[in-house]
């Protein structure tokens, strides 16, 4: 049990009311509540469990919140790369594995970059700081807003199903472009071609990395698409140029070359 979690359950409900509004919670603090009340599902006279589930369900700031399908919804239909990426000032952006690029901090200060963004993981973190999380994570922290205001912006800037809440205009269009931008591209073919380098020449080591990368690649083909011309990545998703699509095909063939 997390250090966060115990918090929680110390506040009442109206404490954690105020304090979810003003702090905000990361997503995966949720999750964690989430995934705690499953377990003791099956105790349903534990007092834990009830205490767990009044702060879930009878909680309309967690409710309005948190509706864990929207948060599925724009995640899987977002990257945090371009996001990362825009707010970059270090002039060199260094593949140092698989799809994984390393960045200069933004969260704290210093020379040599230790900020390592892994794209088919969707995640950062931070070798200096600690820093870590997800899309929602970054753009919170790094713009200063509150969660549902970077929940909101990240689905405004795919094009995404929209919460209703106000967003910022000018942000909207700085990542926007980023994902449109020529280094963006230049990023995720990086992090593709290496990986396929790798799986020729082991395949069952980067095998399962590969096909991660792959989609994650082509994901990304997707979501450009989509900003770029202003649509909907939905289900089915856009297709790109399929000239452009890499897909395990590739690998097989590499690795039997
Ligand atoms: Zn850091």
């Amino acid at each position: 049990m997390t250090k966060k979690i115990d918090e929680i359950l110390q506040l009442t409900i109206e404490e954690f009311v105020i304090k979810g509004c003003t702090e905000g919670l990361k997503t995966r603090d949720y999750f964690k509540i989430k995934n705690t009340l499953l377990k003791y599902e099956e105790y349903e006279d534990n007092q834990y469990y009830k205490k767990l589930k009044r702060i879930v369900n009878d909680n309309y700031f967690l409710q309005d919140l948190f509706d864990e399908e929207y948060i599925y919804y724009v995640m899987l239909n977002s990257s945090l790369l371009p996001f990362v990426l825009v707010n970059n000032t270090h002039d060199e952006i260094k593949l140092y594995s698989n799809d994984s690029f390393m960045f200069l901090c933004q969260f704290h200060t210093e020379k040599t970059p230790s900020l390592g963004v892994t794209n088919h993981v969707n995640l950062m973190y931070c070798f200096g700081c600690g820093y870590g999380g997800n899309v929602f994570d970054y753009v919170k922290d790094y713009e200063n807003i509150s969660f549902k205001e970077a929940l909101s912006l990240v689905a405004e800037v795919y094009n995404l199903e929209k919460t209703g809440i106000k967003v910022n205009k000018d942000l909207v269009d700085k990542y926007k472009r980023s994902i449109m931008s020529d280094k963006y591209l230049e990023l995720i073919e990086q992090g593709m071609k290496r990986i396929i380098d790798r799986s020729k020449k082991d395949i069952n080591k980067y095998g399962y990395d590969a096909y991660r990368v792959i989609e994650a690649y082509n994901k990304n083909l997707n979501q450009i698409y989509a900003v770029m011309n202003n649509i909907t990545p939905g289900i089915p998703p856009v297709s790109y140029p399929k000239e452009k699509i890499y897909t395990k095909a590739h690998l097989d063939t590499s690795y039997l070359e």
